[in-house]
């Protein structure tokens, strides 16, 4: 946590699709080693928040800097755009892997296509997070031989292959038997330990109140209530978020 400038700043922003209006004004900071949940009602703009901190999402309006580099512009050269999506890694609901490859071969190929690693060093490299996340012995299995947690875990080992600054997971847990939940999100409470920059969107109100430092309640793309997750989830201040929490019980 050596560098003082928060990994994500959002200001202000909006964005549409077509005459819906999703984010209406969304402002808020993520620093350096801090996990931050994303909650709210479905619909309410959590996924293309954080698709816009990646750029899978462009923003119509306001100032988003993430990790020093600026995604206001309509515009953004190639260049940042290679350099954002190494430095901020990605996990989905529905874990996209590439299902013909290994999990070694997931694993391997962005290391050695966008990084240029040997295959010997992204062989090494994908055995260290295997390793990391229990899998090690599954290393050429296909996805299909695989659990849904066992994907995810995966799915989350080959993002850090490519050594990511910030970690944004979608609803990580949502496709899982709720048997599987618990070891995917031991994966992702091991790498906020370890101080991993982290943006949340789950449904997992525990674990976000353990493992979260920040909560977002957004409500309609706006932020209805934000601040420590502790405070946030045991002393909601409006009856939207009241509500909210209390259909998650
Ligand atoms: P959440 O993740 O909170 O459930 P989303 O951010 O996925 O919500 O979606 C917010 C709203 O934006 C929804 O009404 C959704 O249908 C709409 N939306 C999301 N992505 C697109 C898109 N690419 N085109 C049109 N509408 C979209
Ligand atoms: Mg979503």
């Amino acid at each position: 946590m050596n560098n003082p400038i928060p990994a994500i700043i959002f200001e202000n922003i909006e964005k549409s699709f077509g005459s819906l209006k999703v984010l209406k004004g969304i402002t808020g900071e993520i620093k350096r080693g801090e996990v931050v949940a994303v909650i709210g009602s479905s619909g309410c703009g959590k996924s293309t928040l954080l698709r816009c901190f990646n750029r899978l999402e462009t923003i119509n309006s306001g100032r988003l800097m993430v990790n020093g580099i600026n995604l206001s512009q309509p515009t953004v050269n190639y260049n940042q755009l290679r350099q954002l999506r190494m430095q901020v890694g990605m996990v989905f609901q529905q874990f996209n892997l590439f299902p013909h490859l290994t999990v070694l071969e997931n694993m391997t190929l962005a290391p050695r296509k966008v990084l240029g690693k040997t295959p010997k060093e992204s062989t090494q490299l994908a055995g260290l997070y295997l390793e990391k996340v229990g899998l090690f012995d599954k290393a050429s299995a296909y996805p299909e031989q695989l659990s849904g947690g066992q994907k995810q875990r995966v799915a989350i080992a080959r993002s850090l292959c490519m050594n990511p600054q910030i970690m944004l997971f979608d609803e990580p847990t949502s496709a899982l038997d709720p048997e599987l939940v618990g070891e995917v999100l031991q994966v992702m409470q091991q790498l906020a330990a370890e101080g991993m920059t982290m943006a949340i969107v789950t449904h997992e109100m525990q674990f976000a109140k353990e493992v979260a430092h920040q909560v977002i309640f957004l409500d309609r793309g706006i932020v209805a209530e934000q601040g420590s997750a502790y405070e946030v989830l045991t002393n909601p201040q409006s009856d939207r978020l009241r509500t909210f929490l209390s259909r998650l019980k």
